[in-house]
């Protein structure tokens, strides 16, 4: 079958000069990269990975921001993933032998331990789209504490593909497999009929992800350009109903900046007036952050699909997961981590 659809995928590209085609999603580059997707395709049929990554769309002020509060006495705690992304000019781990900064595995675990240590204050790094911002929001929904602060991080991804058809020469998107099973396929008719290009919701098998390729190709070829669900087996039209409801109870939206771009229109969350004192801007009066960019690391750019990590000078060099210089190098859904995990190159 997966022969088939790699010939179907020949045939149709033979009718196209170039179809460049974009992903927002760390699983998806995983698939791309563990099965050999890109080689298996015809030159013409480009596959981008955009900005798929919480951890490396998060900024360096945002991490810098946490270290400040560590510096301060709170206690951070945040996912195993961003505890080793740099900030300007320290992470948290490199901090972590001086101040008390904690890996959790949810925020639940981050509300029980401020639950029990009661004389100290908490600091959730709150990261991620539309996937963990439900968790988030419901610790919260009902929380009565007030050693429990959240530095909120998270964002939401359909904007960013937005950002990125008005801004970027896109022929379709393979929208987010877990982004949507939350949402549903609603924003993604939004930005269908502004754009008008195919949006694929697909999973995270090699055979799915050919197959959106082949339904983006079908789509163009007969220009019939729509909304389709390749990964109906676990995205519904509506998406997940209840989650949408807790986020829309405590977040509403917020024009927030991801790493490697501007403002981005409703990209971020922010707290509804009832949860507000849960911010720890609303508790502490933290300084604006200067962020300072790692010489020659071009994950702004990775970020934004323009390149690839190869393009970067110090990909596999300088800089590889143990000794990570930007963002892209440290989570597993990091485009610059998952090219060095499955490519194999003489650094
Ligand atoms: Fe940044 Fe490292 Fe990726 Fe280069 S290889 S873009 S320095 S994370």
């Amino acid at each position: 079958m997966i022969n088939k659809i790699i010939e179907k995928i020949n045939d149709l590209s033979k009718n196209f000069d170039e179809v460049k085609i974009m992903h927002v999603c760390g699983s998806h580059e995983h698939t791309i990269c563990k099965y050999g997707i890109r080689e298996v395709l015809p030159k013409n049929i480009k596959l981008i990975p955009g900005p798929g990554c919480p951890v490396c769309v998060t900024t360096q002020k945002e991490i810098d921001t946490a270290i400040y509060l560590a510096k301060k006495g709170y206690v951070i705690t945040t996912l195993g993933d961003l505890y080793r992304v740099p900030g300007s000019y320290e992470s948290l781990q490199s901090i972590s032998k001086d101040y008390d900064i904690r890996i959790v595995y949810s925020v639940s675990d981050a509300v029980k331990m401020a639950k029990k240590e009661r004389d100290k204050k908490f600091v959730y790094v709150a990261i991620g789209f539309e996937t963990t911002a439900p968790t988030t929001a419901s610790e919260l929904l009902n929380l009565d504490l007030d050693n429990f602060f959240i530095l909120n991080c998270h964002r939401q991804t359909p904007p960013i593909m937005e950002f990125l058809l008005e801004n970027t020469k896109l022929d379709a998107f393979i929208c987010p497999g877990h982004v949507s099973a939350i949402t549903g396929l609603k924003p993604y008719y939004t930005l269908l009929e502004k754009y008008r290009v195919p949006l694929i919701v697909s999973g995270f098998e090699g055979i799915d992800v050919l197959l959106s390729i082949l339904m983006i190709l079908k789509q163009l070829y007969k220009n019939e350009i729509k909304v389709e669900n390749e990964y109906k087996r676990v995205v519904k039209e509506e998406g997940n109903v209840i989650a949408q409801k807790i986020i829309n109870e405590v977040f509403e939206s917020e024009d927030k900046e991801w790493r490697g771009f501007p403002k981005i229109k409703n990209g971020g969350y922010k707290l509804k007036e009832k949860y507000k004192k849960f911010d720890i801007f609303e508790n502490e009066d933290i300084p604006k952050m200067k962020e300072k960019i790692p010489k020659g690391c071009i994950c702004d750019k990775i970020l934004r699909g323009e390149k690839l990590p190869t393009d970067c000078p110090l990909f596999g060099k300088v800089c590889n997961p143990f000794n990570p210089v930007g963002s892209c190098m440290v989570s597993d859904e990091g485009t610059c981590r998952i090219f060095y995990k499955y490519k194999k190159f003489n650094f």
